[in-house]
This record gives C-alpha cells, structure tokens and sequence, in this order.
C-alpha cells in the first residue's frame, strides 16, 4: 500500500543532530564504545532545588489543565527574568510560554510567515529555522558569513539580502552551531539596517543567553525603537539544564503574544503544569548552578580547542559561547582512506562515526557544508578521547 501524504512533508527534512544521535546510539547498542559530541544538551542534571519543586508541585495538584500562556506567576516570573537579566521591561500578557523554544520560534513562524513572504538567515544557522519556513510556504533566503567575520552577519549583508517581501529575520546570539556571540556593536549595526525596513519583524533567539564566555549578554530588543518588532526566544533547556523539562518561552509586542496564544491553543495547548511550577522556582531563584556549569563549559571550550587546534588540517573557529565548536574540515575533501574518498563534511562525519567511533554532525546541515559540528557537553574523559581518536584517525586521511 503507499501512503499518500501532505506535500509538506517532502518540503521539510528531519534534523541531522537527531538522525547522528540515533545513528550514535545504534552503534552503541552493538557494543561499540562511541564517543558521542553530537549532543545538544547539557550533560548536567536539573539542580535539585528545582526537581524538588517540581515534585511538590505534583503532591500540591498542579496536575490540570493550565491557561495556554502559561501559570500567571510563571509569566510575571519570565517578565521579571527579562527585566533583571536584560533590562527590558515586559508585561506578563507580552510572555507566552510554550512546549520547549523550538515551539516558541513555531508559533513566531507560523504567525508571522505568508507564502512566498522572504525569511532572511544568516548561515551557519540553527536547522530548524529553515524548516519552519518551508513548511509556510515561505521562501528563505540565506547569507552566507564569513570564518574571518566569526560567521557573523554584517550590516552591508544584511542590507543587501533585505527586499520589500522580507517579512522575518532569524538568528540566534550565542549561535549554534557556531558558538559566535554578537557585540552591542555588532547588534547595533543590524539595528540601524532593519530601522530603514519597518516590515521586518525579528526573531532573535537567546537560549544560550547564560552561557556566554565573553558577557554581558546583549538583546537587540535592547534599542527602544526595534523592540516591538522583535519576538526573543528563550527557555530553560540550555541554562538550567531542563532540556527534557519542554519550557520555553517567547517575548514580544502583545499582538505578537495574542498571535502566538491562538497558534498554541490549536497545537500542544500548554506546556506541562508540573514543569511550570518548576520554572517558576528556576527563575525565581539564583543564577549559581548556571554559572558553575559556563565555569565548567568554559574549561572544556579550552581544553578542545587546543586540542582540535592540534590536529593538522582542521581549521579551528574561536567560540564565545554555547557549547559547540565548528571546524573547518575542507582541508580532508578529496582525500582517501582504503580506497574510500571523502567528499564533503557529510562523508567526513560518517568516517568519524564508523572508524574513529566519534559521533559529529555535518556542517551542511548548518548551512555550512565545508564544516562539522562538535558538542563539548560531555565530559572532559570524553573529550580526551575523542580528540585523540580524532588525530589519529584524521591521520590515516591520504
Ligand atoms: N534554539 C537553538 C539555537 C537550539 O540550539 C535549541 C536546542 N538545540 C533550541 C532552540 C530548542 O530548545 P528547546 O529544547 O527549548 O526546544
């Protein structure tokens, strides 16, 4: 029998990083021993004032059904978290907090995108952008950034890529894949670019606002005359270690807030209760566990750094947050093991994966097709050995 399905499946693909994990943890179920940098997540668990929260909260009830937007106090947590962290003023009604960022950014899309309207992304850029886009019909249009820029878009860019159909700007600052982090500066720049372009809204996704090595954080709805035409993105998945939690939230004009609401209520309604209630306590409280893991994130940047910086044909970037490092591994094009070639990163990664047992992902899937991507969230034996395994088998490459 064929199963006929909506076009729109065949517009879209399925994530990279989830296909390499599942390729990784196939292997390791045959008993090889692979060293998995693949990962998106922070190999910490939830501080335990907030699992404790959480389970209270199941013991209180807070078990029902709970407004769409979220739990009040949740909202009015997430206004004060801007308004602490960030300086920007937000009224609880401007937060909608949703099934993990990646909804958030959903419902921004899909609010926001007509068919055929332009979606502008900087590339490298986070996979899903694109994928949302597609899927209303939207046509994106990427820009290539440069290694020597950082891959960070520049005001000519971005002027040059914006047309009377642009409707939406993506990126994320800290980036991944690239782990660039945008300057006021740099941000204010763009500012003045969209201030000549008033119909573009843009989407600006902070969730790894915490873990940043250079700091502050920067927002660019931090210029009082772009702020209602940005929509942040942000969650507690990266900075309090929650990935499995599914709480992220958006912040905007109210129209926007409205906009994302009814989306919502149509596809997932409202996050968990129990997870709300352990947000609150997350946002609420201080930032000690988040700075103990960016201590421990920013030791383990170095230490790869260097590492991957030895390795004879990788072209190492300098990353100043998040956790992921995005070397240039073109130098490896053409060149052989046993009579297999490598073409591209997609090949590279596979060699990485079945010989060296080291889980990577594709730069392509990024945007970037001359690089690969690799987490640090793991732990510093892991990294050990897979940088050693790395050396020695980019090695073998003639
Ligand atoms: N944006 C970026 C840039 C991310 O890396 C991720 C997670 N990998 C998300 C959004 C989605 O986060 P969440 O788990 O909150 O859906």
């Amino acid at each position: 029998m064929t199963f006929q399905l909506a076009d729109r499946l065949s517009r879209i693909s399925e994530p990279q990083t989830i296909k390499m994990a599942k390729l990784g943890r196939e292997l390791k179920a045959q008993g090889i021993d692979i060293v998995d940098l693949s990962i998106g997540e922070p190999d910490f668990d939830t501080p335990v004032h907030i699992r404790d929260a959480a389970k209270k909260a199941m013991d209180e009830g807070y078990t029902h059904y709970t407004p769409v937007a979220g739990y009040a106090d949740l909202r009015a947590a997430v206004a004060q978290k801007f308004k602490r962290d960030n300086g920007l003023d937000y009224t609880p009604e401007q937060i909608v907090v949703s099934t993990g960022a990646k909804q958030s950014i959903a419902n921004a899309v899909l609010s926001v995108v007509d068919p055929a309207d332009e979606v502008v992304i900087p590339t490298p850029y986070w996979v899903t952008y694109s994928e949302l886009v597609k899927l209303c019909q939207g046509e994106v249009v990427f820009v290539a950034c440069s290694a020597e820029n950082n891959y960070k878009i520049t005001p000519e860019q971005l002027e040059a890529a914006i047309t009377p159909k642009t409707k939406l700007f993506m990126f994320s600052s800290p980036c991944n894949p690239t782990g660039s982090v945008y300057s006021r500066e740099e941000l204010e720049g763009l500012a003045k670019v969209f201030l000549k372009h008033p119909q573009v809204y843009i989407m600006s996704d902070e969730i790894y606002e915490y873990i940043n090595y250079t700091g502050p954080h920067e927002s660019i709805a931090q210029f009082p005359e772009l702020k209602d035409r940005v929509i942040i993105i942000n969650g507690l998945s990266k900075g309090f270690a929650m990935t499995g939690w599914r709480l992220g939230f958006s912040a905007s004009a109210l129209p926007l807030a409205k906009a994302f609401d009814k989306i919502q209520s149509q596809f997932t309604s409202a996050t968990s209760s129990i997870s709300q209630r352990a947000a609150v306590t997350a946002l609420t409280g201080d930032l000690l566990t988040a700075k103990a893991m960016v201590a421990e994130f920013r030791k383990r940047r170095d230490f790869i750094a260097a590492g991957l910086a030895s390795i004879p044909g990788l072209k190492v970037n300098e990353p100043e947050g998040a956790f992921y490092m995005f070397p240039n591994v073109s130098a490896f094009f053409g060149k052989s093991f046993e009579g297999d070639t490598i073409r591209n990163a997609d090949d590279l990664c596979m060699f990485l994966l079945h010989k060296a047992h080291v889980s990577t992902v594709t730069g392509g899937a990024f945007g970037a097709p001359e690089c690969i991507r690799l987490s640090y969230a793991t732990g510093m034996d892991k990294l050990e050995k897979g940088v050693a395994r790395m050396k020695e088998w980019l090695g073998k490459l003639v």
